[in-house]
C-alpha cells in the first residue's frame, strides 16, 4: 500500500537516480508521463503550453526502448498534437480517451453516453459565467474545463459558487479542481489511476508490470497510488500530501531524470 506523505518528506529523485536506475534496469518498465507541469511548463494561456525539442527527443529515445504513455487532463487530440510523437500511447481527458500506435483506440463507453449532457451544461455555464472577466472555456471530448488563471482574485469564490450551483442540477457530472482550472467530468469511477492500470494490462504481458509515473497535480495522485510495483515521482507540489515515492523540483529535473533512464 502506498501511503500519503508530505511532499517535503519525500526523497529527491535526482539524489537517488542510481537507485531508480537500478530498479529500472532490473525490470522492463512501463513509463507514464503527465504533460502540463511535467513535460511542459505551466503557462498563462493553456493553449500556449508546449514541450521543448530536447524533452521531445528524450521521450522519443525512451520510446525506442520502453513502452510510454502520456496521461493528461487535456483532450486526446490536443495532447497528441502537443507531444507530436506517433509511437507512444496517449490517455486524454484523464483517461476517458485512450489511443496508441497502429490505430489503437479506446473510449470509455459510459462517458460516450454523456456527450449531449456536456453540450447542455456548457451552454448554461457560459451564460452564468458571462459576468466574470477572464474565464476561459475548453471543451474536451469528455471533460469541460473552465480556466480561471486570468480571473481577478476577488471574483474567484463567486466563480466557484456559480459552477457549484449549476453542477448541482446535473447528477451525472461532478466538479473537480486543478491548478487554476475547474473540470466538469462525468460521474464515472474513472481517473488517471484507472487509465494507467488499463494501459498496464494493454502494454505488458506481465500481470503486474513494473511502472514509473511522473506527474505534478492532484489528479496524478490516483496514478501514484497504483504504483504498487513501481515508482511515483511528484514534480513540484500541488499543496496536498502525496502517494509518490520521490519528488523532483521542476521540469528541468524531469529531463535530467528521464535522460538518466536512457
Ligand atoms: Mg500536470
Amino acid at each position: 500500500m502506498k501511503t500519503l506523505q508530505d511532499p517535503k518528506q519525500l526523497d529527491s529523485a535526482i539524489k537517488n537516480l542510481e537507485e531508480i536506475q537500478l530498479k529500472f534496469n532490473k525490470n522492463k518498465p512501463l513509463i507514464f508521463l503527465d504533460f502540463d507541469g511535467t513535460l511542459a511548463p505551466i503557462v498563462e494561456n493553456h493553449e500556449d503550453a508546449g514541450m521543448d525539442d530536447e524533452t521531445r527527443e528524450i521521450v522519443k529515445q525512451l520510446s525506442n526502448k520502453y513502452a510510454i504513455a502520456v496521461v493528461s487532463g487535456r483532450g486526446l487530440s490536443d495532447v497528441r498534437n502537443k507531444v507530436g510523437l506517433s509511437d507512444i500511447y496517449y490517455a486524454g481527458s484523464h483517461g476517458f480517451e485512450i489511443a496508441g500506435p497502429n490505430n489503437f483506440e479506446k473510449d470509455n463507453e459510459e462517458a460516450k453516453k454523456m456527450l449531449p449532457v456536456f453540450t447542455q451544461i456548457e451552454q448554461t455555464l457560459r451564460q452564468e459565467l458571462n459576468k466574470i472577466d477572464g474565464v476561459r472555456f475548453e471543451r474536451k471530448k469528455f471533460t469541460l474545463a473552465i480556466h480561471y488563471r486570468q480571473v481577478a482574485e476577488e471574483k474567484i469564490s463567486e466563480f466557484h459558487n456559480i459552477i457549484e450551483n449549476v453542477v448541482e442540477n446535473y447528477p451525472d457530472l461532478h466538479k473537480g479542481d486543478g491548478k487554476k482550472v475547474v473540470e466538469i467530468k462525468p460521474n464515472i469511477d474513472w481517473h488517471k489511476g484507472k487509465a494507467v492500470n488499463f494501459l498496464r494490462k494493454e502494454l505488458s504481458t506481465h500481470k503486474n508490470p513494473f511502472s514509473i509515473y511522473l506527474g505534478d497535480d492532484t489528479t496524478d495522485e490516483d496514478a501514484f497510488r497504483e504504483m504498487e510495483n513501481g515508482i511515483g515521482i511528484l514534480v513540484g507540489e500541488h499543496g496536498n500530501d502525496s502517494y509518490a515515492d520521490y519528488r523532483i523540483e521542476n521540469i528541468e529535473e524531469v529531463k535530467q531524470c528521464l535522460s538518466a533512464l536512457l
